[in-house]
């Protein structure tokens, strides 16, 4: 399991955003990369993440507005945004508008290093949690406060563990988490313990959450390794 923080970075510019991608990267940070507001704004209805960089001039909607719009749900989201115009005025605006800090472009790489990491040590005891609470998967939908499912078999009410086991599937989506991992975070037993319960677990969320649990597209056993959660299996 991936212990990185995750960053989504919001540009359109290709070539910004692949100096920046390639310099966070390269001080350990896992980055998602999006072109647009829209995209960025879908993103976060389902990903966690632990600062958004957000350019300020977008195709479609602007920086400015994603920053509204993520700010009526989530006050915590450390924001730096980007902008390519340095007026004074924006920078007020932007802050308005609820974005942490600001750097305007042309930035000096490492100043832009450090105000990433500042964001983020300045956030550290928040825990990041996806803006929307439903997640969604396959024609699943989960919510993630009252840990009410709607799956294609109906409605049911997950149990603490089951929510705690596919909150660290989500958290992790498409990476394998080792059988240790999971006994660990979901039952805080000792990683190599024997037991059969998790396999139980596996085949449980299986029939709630697979169209067919024999032939399982979401929650795949990763042989000799542990489980991998997919949240949009290729189409067959
Ligand atoms: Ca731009």
């Amino acid at each position: 399991m991936s212990k990185k923080t995750s960053i989504l970075l919001v540009e359109d510019e290709p070539n910004i955003a692949q100096g920046l991608i390639y310099n966070l990267q390269a001080e350990g940070y896992r980055v998602s990369h999006v072109e647009s507001g829209e995209d960025a704004l879908a993103y976060l209805a389902d990903h966690a993440c632990a600062l958004l960089i957000l350019d300020l001039m977008l195709p479609g909607i602007d920086g400015l507005q994603v920053c509204r719009k993520i700010r009526e749900q989530d006050l915590q989201l450390p924001i730096l945004m980007l902008t390519a115009r340095g007026a004074e005025q924006d920078r007020v605006a932007g802050l308005i508008e609820g974005a942490d800090d600001y750097l305007s472009k042309p930035f000096n790489l490492k100043e832009f290093l450090l105000r990433v990491s500042g964001l983020l040590r300045r956030s550290n005891w928040q825990q990041p949690v996806p803006l929307n609470t439903r997640y969604r998967f396959g024609s699943n939908a989960i919510d993630l406060q009252t840990h009410q499912a709607d799956t294609a078999a109906g409605k049911l009410q997950l149990t603490e563990l089951e929510m705690k086991m596919l909150s660290l599937f989500f958290a992790n989506e498409g990476s394998v988490i080792s059988r240790g991992e999971l006994l660990e975070s979901v039952w805080e037993l000792d990683p190599d313990t024997e037991t059969r319960t998790l396999d139980n677990f596996i085949v449980r969320l299986r029939k709630y959450f697979e169209s067919d649990s024999s032939k399982p597209r979401h929650f795949l056993t990763i042989r000799g390794r542990g489980y991998r959660f997919v949240k949009q299996p290729e189409q067959d």
